[in-house]
Order: C-alpha cells, then sequence, then structure tokens
C-alpha cells in the first residue's frame, strides 16, 4: 500500500515571517491528529526554508525546496545547491515544474541532471509532468507524458526510481481553478504507472508514488484520491492557507 502524499508548492509567495506563521499553524495541526496516514511536505520560498526549517523539525511535516541547482558549487548567480538543502534539514526537492519548464525554460534534459544530482546526495525528488491545453485538446496527452517521464527515468536504477516521486499536473489545471476530473486523473497516472511498469516491474511501479497536481482543493480531494493511481497532491493555491491546506491532508 502507498503512502499518501500531501506536498504544498508555496511558489513566490509569503514573506519570511508569513512563511513561519503557516508553517506553525501546520506543524500545531499534524502533531495534534498524532498518527497521520498521508506524508505531509512543505516547500516555502529559499529565502523562508532556514526559518521554516526550525518550526517543522522533529514534527511529521517535511520540508522541501521548489528547485535546486545540479552542481555541487560555484560561480551559478541566483542558484542554491543541495549541500546547502540537506545542511537544513530539506527532505524534497520539486523540480520540473511547469512554471520552470514555461517560463524559466528549463528542458528535459536539465530536469534530468538536476534528478540525478538530487537522487545523488540522497534527496527525494517531486518530478513534475504534465500536457498543456492545446496539448490535450490535440490528443497529446500520453505522448507529452511518456517523453517527459522518459526523459526524467533516463539511466535511473530501480532503487532510485523508488525514491522519486512524480506529480502529474495538466498545465491547464494550475492556478485556473480548473481540474482534471477524476477519470481523467486516474487515466493518466495508470499510464504513467505504465510507463514504469514498462521500465522496471509491477513490483517496482506499484511502490512509486503519483500525486495529482492542478487545482486540488478540499472540495475535489478526496474523489481525486480515491482513484488507484493517485497518491497524494501537490498543491499550489489551496496550500496558502492552513485551512485548505490540512482539509486536503485529512481527505488523504
Ligand atoms: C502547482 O503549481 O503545483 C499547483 C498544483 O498549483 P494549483 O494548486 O494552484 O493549481
Amino acid at each position: 500500500m502507498r503512502r499518501k502524499i500531501i506536498a504544498g508548492n508555496w511558489k513566490m509567495n509569503k514573506s519570511v515571517e508569513e512563511s513561519a506563521a503557516l508553517a506553525t499553524d501546520i506543524v500545531a495541526a499534524a502533531k495534534k491528529a498524532g498518527d497521520l496516514q498521508a506524508e505531509i511536505v512543505i516547500c516555502p520560498t529559499f529565502l523562508a526554508l532556514d526559518r521554516v526549517a526550525q518550526i517543522v523539525k522533529g514534527s511529521p511535516v517535511q520540508l522541501g525546496a521548489q528547485d535546486v541547482h545540479f552542481e555541487a558549487q560555484g560561480a551559478f548567480t541566483g542558484k542554491v545547491s543541495t549541500d546547502m538543502l540537506k545542511a537544513i534539514g530539506v527532505t524534497y526537492v520539486i523540480l520540473g515544474h511547469s512554471e520552470q519548464r514555461t517560463f524559466f525554460g528549463e528542458t528535459d534534459e536539465l530536469v534530468r541532471k538536476k534528478i540525478g544530482k538530487v537522487l545523488a546526495e540522497g534527496l527525494k525528488p517531486i518530478i513534475c509532468v504534465g500536457e498543456t491545453l492545446v496539448e490535450r485538446e490535440a490528443q497529446k496527452t500520453e505522448s507529452v507524458v511518456k517523453s517527459q517521464v522518459t526523459a526524467a527515468y533516463a539511466g535511473l536504477t530501480a532503487e532510485q526510481a523508488q525514491t522519486t516521486v512524480i506529480a502529474y499536473e495538466p498545465v491547464w489545471a494550475i492556478g485556473t481553478g480548473l481540474t482534471a476530473s477524476d477519470e481523467q486523473a486516474q487515466e493518466v497516472h495508470a499510464f504513467i504507472r505504465g510507463l514504469l511498469t514498462a521500465q522496471y516491474s509491477a513490483n517496482v511501479a506499484n511502490t512509486i508514488r503519483i500525486q495529482y497536481g492542478g487545482s486540488m482543493k478540499p472540495d475535489n480531494a478526496r474523489g481525486l484520491m480515491a482513484q488507484n493511481d493517485v497518491d497524494g497532491g501537490l498543491i499550489g493555491g489551496a496550500a496558502l492557507k492552513a485551512d485548505s491546506f490540512l482539509a486536503i491532508v485529512t481527505a488523504a
């Protein structure tokens, strides 16, 4: 049985103080809930990571970063390394988010390099894949997702693959209020699991968690996560308030 994973992607939102306040509320609720069935991850901005790290320490809430560079150190203005993230207690790193791909030119090749570095350093990548509306309407969902997944897992061993999480995020659903239906999500998640089965084995594929992302909210989370191959959510807008984020955690 795969443990569901709910990750909040705070994107470029919240000051350090606001991030600390939100993290404090989430940690308090997680502690109160006791034995949580779902894994919880929060991903603040780089600026707020250290402060939030101190708040989540010793709690069931884990810390994620929104990106990382693939080199260890050096002249890479504006970038942050895996060592820096590890030193403050980060465990997950979101990679290949559609906003990185669309606005900052992140290619499959770059995503692959980052995944390699993250895994080599003992961090866990949350690998985002998904089609645009134009691609869906042109019946290209499967081919787009296949090429992104194939590129991301090229050369990864089964053991490495098992420490990854995939986030299927239809680009047309991110931040738009549109959500994939339960059936649309399940269809693509099952397709992704099929790709992993073909590359590794059913046993391996069955241990890899595939989150859904794209306007997941308290009122649609339960239906989406009731699908066989939907193992949690990567949450943007609804992760910016403790009550809506926690309602999704409860749904999981
Ligand atoms: C995201 O950006 O990963 C995301 C899923 O955003 P939202 O929930 O706001 O659609």
